[in-house]
């Protein structure tokens, strides 16, 4: 038998947030701006993307390994 127990979590749907953001795409004009960390070459990004033409309107280096911070991370 294991020790070992894991709670599931308490969102029975659980899914990547999205902020939504105010202002309008640069690109195709739509006010439907949305951040979010995508995962793409080169590590996490912090990025504002249209939702209906995919522009990106900003993205900015996130952590490391996105959603896990490690201790060592935490005491640099
Ligand atoms: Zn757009």
């Amino acid at each position: 038998m294991s020790n070992f127990s894991f709670a599931r979590p308490d969102d029975p749907t659980p899914m990547q947030a999205r902020e939504p953001v105010y202002g309008n795409c640069k690109e195709c004009g739509a006010e439907h701006l949305m951040r979010y960390p995508v995962l793409s070459e080169g590590g996490w990004y912090m990025v504002v993307k249209c939702q209906d033409c995919l522009y990106s309107q900003s993205r900015e280096k996130w952590t490391r390994l996105g959603h896990v911070t490690l201790l060592t991370d935490a005491i640099e």
